[in-house]
């Protein structure tokens, strides 16, 4: 099959006219401007008009098993009295709700865009569903307890879960401490072990709120109130009186060249123990302003070197899990990111962060992970039309298979 467009964006740096991609099977077989290669391969050709086809967007972090939290958990200012409404719902979840959740927010991730998301899962239930799914995903299993009666249980049901699980081409499993103010240092290392003898990524929530940075330094504050209310005992904290990067290197983390979500709060030297240990970040843009959050250090940890890539995170904390919506947003909120430094950071950097190969760009040999977005084509650049509000992803193909098509779209 051939798939042409008016434009194509092979990666950050190349947009041909008339751009056509040639797949076989699951893979990109050719790429390139379609008058020079429709006569080398006389294959079905699929003509979407006026629309940009480009490499499949990467949401790096996300949470399926919220998808239906949209309408239950209520809007407030603090953090922790939101995280309170996500834990004490979430117990309540049962199999067929979180099932459900899971199929709703794959089809809401690939008409947006994503064809690969990095899912935090911590119920396990529905891993099956999840697992069965045409979207590519990298699966962090979360654990979680900071009282020391919990370890035993909490490493067991991991390691079973983890033993359980197969992967394939589309299903990728890793591991998730869920963060400092949860997770105890035992916890994290346990982790870590695991992640080293079973070469599996890492990543974690950290950084995220002024909170977390207070209850890291002294065990005060919304963190040790919020505890507190879930019963949980803190006998077991002592506070590192680090900042959560530093703790994280203190634990050993650092040295897996994790996958660190939110890194809204960071100091020089933090960016600086980032960009040395090779980790990367998973920006949530839209989340970021729903806790009204400002001033996120996406251009120092850019000019460090670190490798940033952009999460939706869940529907409890976002307006959609739409990555074309994340994009718009960035290019609409952050003027001094380049266009070419946005595509990097939805497709090749997202492929970095999630430790996979292959895709994240359209080239020969690649896997044929693409999209295509509908533009006006009136005549500006092609990635202010792509911008534009009116724009939308007509089409998600993921390994050769296209998953979601626009019901605008004739083909
Ligand atoms: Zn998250």
């Amino acid at each position: 099959m051939i798939f042409r467009a008016k434009y194509a964006i092979l990666n950050d740096r190349t947009i041909i006219e008339d751009g056509a991609v040639v797949l076989c099977g699951s893979k990109i077989r050719e790429v390139g401007r379609y008058t020079e290669i429709r006569d080398l391969y006389p294959a079905k050709v699929v003509d979407l008009g006026s629309a940009v086809i480009m490499p499949g967007l990467v949401n790096t972090h996300t949470h399926l098993e919220l998808t239906h939290h949209k309408n239950l958990v209520n809007h407030y200012a603090r953090f922790t009295d939101w995280l309170f409404q996500i834990t004490t719902r979430s117990n309540c979840d049962d199999c067929q709700q979180i099932n459900q959740a899971i199929l709703d927010g794959i089809q809401l991730s690939l008409a947006g865009g994503a064809t690969t998301i990095g899912n935090i899962h911590s119920s396990g239930k529905g891993l099956e569903t999840l697992r069965n799914s045409q979207i590519r995903k990298v699966v962090f299993l979360e654990t979680l307890g900071l009282s020391s009666h919990v370890f035993a249980d909490e490493s067991a049901r991991i390691s079973k879960t983890l033993k359980s699980l197969r992967n394939d081409d589309l299903f990728t499993t890793a591991v998730t401490p869920h963060a400092p103010y949860s997770t105890s240092a035992n916890l994290y290392q346990y982790c870590a072990e695991i992640a080293k003898s079973d070469q599996l990524h890492l990543s974690t929530h950290i950084a995220e709120t002024k909170a977390e940075i207070e209850f890291l330094q002294y065990g005060t504050g919304e963190f040790a109130e919020l505890l507190n209310m879930l019963n949980i005992s803190l006998d077991a904290w002592n506070p590192p009186g680090v900042t959560p990067i530093a703790y994280l290197r203190k634990l050993g983390i650092l040295d897996l060249q994790p996958l660190l979500a939110h890194c809204n709060y960071l100091t020089d030297n933090d960016i600086d123990l980032l960009a040395r240990s090779g980790s990367s970040v998973a920006f949530c843009p839209r989340s970021h302003k729903y806790f009204s959050h400002t001033n996120h250090s996406i251009m120092r940890l850019i000019a460090a070197g670190v490798n940033v890539s952009i999460g939706t995170d869940s529907l409890a904390s976002n307006w959609s899990l739409s990555m074309l919506d994340e994009l718009k947003f960035l290019a609409d909120n952050y003027e001094e990111l380049l266009p070419e430094t946005l595509i990097s950071l939805l497709t090749i950097n997202g492929t970095r962060s999630l430790k996979l190969k292959y895709i994240g760009k359209l080239e020969k040999n690649w896997q044929a992970d693409l999209i295509a977005i509908g533009i006006s084509d009136d005549g500006r650049p092609v990635f202010d039309q792509i911008c534009d509000q009116a724009s939308e992803n007509l089409m998600t193909v993921v390994a050769g298979t296209i998953c979601y098509r626009n019901e605008n779209l004739e083909i």
